[in-house]
């Protein structure tokens, strides 16, 4: 195989990555490069078998998609068959186009599939590439999912966030070329404006003291459940630390942005807890700004939760507000205080 060398580059490429999202990328570029199809996708779907993410690679350009996915009618039926049988599915598009549909994996609350669209069949080598790069990408895939998702919750945790905000507002160039345009400039768009919701279960302690460690468990559990059903498929959700959550959604205006939050609070104000009954969460918000430095966020969305909780709980508090009515005090946090986070 000529190309074994860089085939091997890639492959060190690849495995230096520490980002799900990011080896992603790079599994289809390195499939690009060595298969040369004439489409790629890598589609999820949620437990319910709603199309919620699809990555495409087409001529050199990256796509992402979380709504309205449109499926044709020939891979929605490979699909169906790859997801009963786990084992790729070939069809003929035309005399000479090949649609194949990969079964990736399968974590907890998806299902993830590789569809190839290629000009000829492909040979023995190439199926070989393909079947042992998505095993070097599902071993990656549980090595990844193990450090940056949070075990109780399976919600991306701290040190998933911190590298995250890095990517969103910071506007950094990444350390890989295997990025689209749109992760990388999110917040510089015009239109692009982000929110950070800090969220913090109320009275948690009185949870775990009344009902014990395992019920805790449980609130922590379901809330995240309820925040993934209301939120939308492209806002980030982590677990900040113990009952503390952190959400970053985007919206075109302020007032959308707290609708959003405020369908949350309600969800939780509403929702039956087994046992424990009635939980509720203040929520402090901040509007994002790729100028201000992520410590200085989180100590804004920290103050207006804080002030959220001592005025009653169960609310949300937007910082911008409370400094506009003067009822918190602005202090930027130095760059030197900034190593902490
Ligand atoms: P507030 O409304 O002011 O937020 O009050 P609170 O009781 O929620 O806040 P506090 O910070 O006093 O208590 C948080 C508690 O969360 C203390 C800690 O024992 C508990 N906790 C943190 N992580 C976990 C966890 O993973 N599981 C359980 N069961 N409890 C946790
Ligand atoms: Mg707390
Ligand atoms: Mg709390």
């Amino acid at each position: 195989m000529a190309n074994a060398p860089r085939f091997l580059d890639k492959l060190v490429n690849m495995t230096a990555i520490h980002d799900l999202e990011l080896m992603e990328y790079s599994l289809l570029k390195t499939l690009e490069e060595f298969i040369r199809p004439q489409e790629l996708l890598i589609l999820k779907f949620d437990r319910n078998g709603v199309a919620n993410y699809q990555l495409t690679l087409k001529k050199d350009k990256y796509e992402i998609i979380w709504e309205e996915i449109v499926i044709s009618d020939e891979i929605q039926a490979g699909i169906e068959i790859v997801s009963r049988t786990k084992q790729p599915f070939s069809r003929k598009l035309d005399s000479d186009t090949l649609l194949t549909v990969w079964h990736i994996l399968q974590p907890k609350s998806q299902e993830v599939f590789l569809v190839t669209t290629t000009k000829d069949r492909l040979n023995t080598l190439d199926t070989h590439m393909i079947n042992g790069l998505l095993g070097i990408y599902r071993n990656f895939y549980a090595v990844l999912s193990d450090s940056q998702l949070d075990m109780l919750t399976g919600l991306p945790n701290r040190k998933t966030f911190d590298e995250t905000i890095n990517k969103i507002s910071l506007n950094r160039p990444l350390a890989t070329e295997n990025v689209p345009i749109n992760r990388r400039t999110d917040l510089n768009g015009e239109d692009a404006k982000f929110w950070l919701g800090m969220a913090d279960i109320d009275n948690f302690k009185r949870i775990n003291d009344n009902w014990g460690h395992l019920y805790g468990d449980e609130v922590l559990l379901l809330t995240s459940q309820l925040m993934q059903a209301h939120f939308r498929e492209n806002d980030y959700l982590f677990r900040f630390g113990g009952e503390e959550f952190v959400i970053i959604l985007s919206a075109p205006t302020e007032e959308k942005a707290l609708i959003a939050f405020d369908r949350f609070r309600v969800a939780m104000e509403e929702y039956p807890f087994p046992q424990v009954g009635q939980v509720t969460v203040s929520i402090g918000v901040i509007k994002m700004d790729p100028s201000i430095f992520t410590a200085t966020l989180l100590d804004h969305a920290d103050k207006a939760l804080y002030y959220a909780k001592n005025n009653g709980r169960n609310k949300i508090c937007n910082y911008g507000e409370l400094l506009e009515k003067g009822l918190v005090e602005e202090k930027e946090i130095i760059s030197g205080e900034i190593e902490f986070f």
